[in-house]
């Protein structure tokens, strides 16, 4: 009983303290609007730094970004997502880190429907990411943090120059591949690893190829993978043996 009341008096101290870096960065956000340049489109107000890399693209990145929510909503087989997001966009990640005082090179509030991406001529990572986070928590509800991350990596596989399948199969039985056992309990514990995002996002490409979206949405409000008539143990194994499958 002692031990269990100290473990939640350690969980909602946790949480308190993301709580409030995650309001501090809403409240640096608030306070940038302001002095960034602001534009609409359809589904979006952009905001960015004046006389930037980002200001001459406007265009580009507007027609980008809407491009983003379709491809995003078509993956999900959604028809429409009915809010605006707010994009805040920075030249670099040190400007990023500067003004909302984050480590972060992108990052998402999907209550609020606000986004904040790096954008410059060598790197324009994460948009899809961060985006896809912000419109599948507000439509399909909250998962586990594996599946949620797993996903969004999922929706910006078009921008790998090899499919998460791939990935993931070239670190199968090497000493890089996570057991995905652990990263369903404890994926932040993998923290700065790149193998957490492609096993999860190849193995929720899977599910999605052999069961459908259906599935997907099914492992997504289970918050665990498991179907109907499939256990956890039954689809990873379903999933190692797609992966060691020789390809034709
Ligand atoms: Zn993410």
């Amino acid at each position: 009983m002692l031990n269990m009341s100290r473990l939640n008096i350690i969980f909602l101290l946790f949480l308190c303290v993301s709580c409030t870096r995650k309001l501090k960065i809403q409240q640096n956000l608030s306070n940038l609007r302001g002095s960034l340049k602001t534009d609409s489109t359809k589904n979006f107000i952009l905001y960015y730094p004046k006389n930037s890399f980002i200001d001459s693209n406007k265009i580009n990145l507007a027609l980008s970004i809407e491009n983003y929510r379709a491809d995003i909503l078509r993956i999900m087989h959604e028809n429409d997502y009915p809010f605006k997001i707010e994009a805040f966009f920075f030249s670099t990640k040190n400007e990023m880190q500067l003004k909302l005082r984050s480590q972060s090179e992108g990052l998402s509030f999907p209550r609020d429907n606000i986004a904040c991406f790096i954008y410059s001529r060598n790197f324009n990572g994460y948009t899809r990411h961060e985006l896809s986070h912000i419109i599948s928590i507000n439509l399909w509800g909250k998962s586990a943090l594996w599946i949620e991350e797993g996903f969004a990596t999922l929706t910006d596989e078009s921008f790998q120059t090899e499919s998460f399948h791939k990935q993931t199969r070239n670190i199968l039985n090497t000493k890089d591949f996570i057991p995905v056992e652990l990263l369903f309990t404890k994926f932040n514990q993998f923290n700065g690893n790149w193998f957490r995002y492609v096993e999860t996002a190849s193995l929720l490409r899977f599910i999605k190829e052999k069961y459908g979206i259906d599935g997907i949405k099914t492992v997504w409000r289970n918050k665990a993978l498991f179907l109907e008539d499939r256990s956890q143990d039954d689809l990873i194994k379903e999933w190692i043996k797609m992966l060691e499958k020789p390809i034709s």
